[in-house]
């Protein structure tokens, strides 16, 4: 492959010295607490409780010294809880299925979209929008942060947006042939799906298409399936993350060297720490990635624990960039399944079926992939009484379970109820779910 030359939407904040970063960092950190101490009363009960003042923190040294923050915290806190701001000042709110039925929500400032679509103009940038480029969004507008996050980014950019928004795949593969799109924006799974409907309508993508770069995320994915969709639509696949609590998608982006993600670390702090002890552990060590944002106004967090694991590599990296790279997310600390875009926990899935009589709380999560969508089967037991029942009554308590799931955690499963007994007993720790998805 030839060489590729690399565009830097920020210059000064992207390729900024190590020590010159750090005490920027320093001094939005020492800002952030003093803000979120004076405005956030749980967040000042917490720091109280560990003894921690905010003018005991005068750098990122004394980062670990302050409490973590948690989904949790979002869901008590429901709704407004964690506002360091007067509401009127937010403009915006986002959210992502959370524990409990109802999302877990951000609020955002003028300042902190102005923020948010920096961080994703740079991630655009870096896989190879410019000005002239037409970005092709399917990611869902909504709730959801994908959709707006890059038509902000693109729209920083002056890039030409198409905000197709998910689904009908046949007619966004005609507009993005008649439009001529270039970057595409999706998850990696739809990336998949896209590229093999396209094949299948008889195009090929690099005869009839113009894409030349994907900025792919929201989900887990792995270097195999980035060749696969390289391979398949005859573009560059760079890996986007973020998350709703911090702000969004584009909290780190790969740039074409496709070697990690960078951070955005003038506008959040990363930090590595053992799940178990709470301790930040070294550079190149694995552990649960941990963020304190640093310019946000709305819902500042500190020391947000994602639950997801990766690596940081400090590095400087042959495109220019001098932030810390995170590697490709390898697993979570928790037990939070990704399934079609939505967070799904086992225990809410639990919490439907204890309430449900017949039924026995034995259950198993079956979770796949089919036509690059993922899908979800919920086995459960029944109780012998109701295995003894007619047809026609345990076909009513499974749609019921359907749709309460449904309700519940927001996707649709296919339930089977099963004998009883018939899902394997563990001695140890109970094996819930069983993961088919490859790629
Ligand atoms: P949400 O707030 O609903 O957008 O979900 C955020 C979560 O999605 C993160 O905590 C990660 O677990 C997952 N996620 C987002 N982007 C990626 C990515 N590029 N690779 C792996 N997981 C990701
Ligand atoms: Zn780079």
């Amino acid at each position: 492959m030839e060489k590729r030359e690399h565009k830097i939407f920020n210059h000064q904040m992207e390729c900024m010295s190590r020590d010159e970063r750090l005490q920027l960092q320093s001094e939005r950190l020492v800002k952030t607490v003093r803000h979120e101490y004076d405005n956030v009363p749980m967040y000042r009960a917490r720091m109280d409780e560990k003894g921690v003042r905010p003018e005991d923190i005068r750098s990122i040294e004394d980062l670990k010294y302050l409490p973590f923050m948690e989904k949790t915290d979002l869901r008590d806190q429901w709704p407004f809880g964690l506002l360091a701001v007067p509401k009127r000042e937010i403009v915006r709110v986002h959210g992502s299925s959370g524990t409990t039925g109802h999302p877990i929500i951000s609020g955002y400032t003028k300042n902190d979209l102005e923020v948010w679509s920096e961080m994703m103009a740079r991630t655009l940038t870096a896989a190879g929008c410019g000005p002239d480029d037409i970005v092709h969004v399917s990611y869902g507008f909504g709730l959801f942060t994908g959709g707006f996050g890059a038509y902000q980014g693109a729209d920083k950019i002056g890039a030409m947006v198409i905000p197709m928004s998910s689904g009908n795949t046949q007619r966004q593969i005609m507009m993005m042939k008649e439009l001529g799109s270039t970057i595409l924006c999706c998850t990696p799974s739809y990336a998949t799906y896209l590229g093999e409907t396209i094949r299948e309508m008889g195009l090929d993508p690099n005869r009839d298409l113009k894409l030349k770069a994907g900025c792919f995320g929201a989900e887990p994915w792995t270097e195999e399936m980035r060749y696969h969709i390289e391979e398949l639509l005859g573009i560059d696949a760079c890996d986007i993350y973020g998350l709703t609590e911090i702000c969004g998608p584009g909290v780190s982006f790969a740039c074409l060297e496709k070697d990690g993600m960078h951070i955005n670390e003038d506008h959040v702090i990363a930090e590595i720490i053992n799940p178990a002890t709470g301790e930040q552990l070294p550079y190149g060590q694995s552990g649960e990635l941990v963020f304190t944002t640093i310019t946000k106004e709305g819902t500042p967090m500190i020391r947000y624990r994602t639950h997801d694991i990766c690596s940081l590599n400090p590095t400087p990296c042959a495109c220019g960039r001098t932030t810390v790279r995170m590697t490709r997310i390898t697993g979570r600390t928790d037990d939070m399944l990704i399934i079609r875009g939505v967070n799904v926990f086992p225990s809410q899935i639990e919490s439907v079926l204890v309430n449900v009589d017949g039924v026995a709380p034995h259950y198993m999560l079956i979770v796949d992939r089919v036509n690059s969508s993922d899908t979800m089967e919920v086995q459960v037991e029944m109780t012998e009484e109701m295995f003894s029942d007619t047809v026609s009554h345990i076909e009513q308590v499974r749609r019921t379970i359907t749709e309460r799931i449904k309700s519940v955690v927001g996707i649709s499963t296919n339930v089977k109820l099963v004998a009883p007994k018939s899902i394997p007993r563990s001695e140890g720790k109970a094996k819930r779910v069983i993961d088919n998805r490859k790629l």
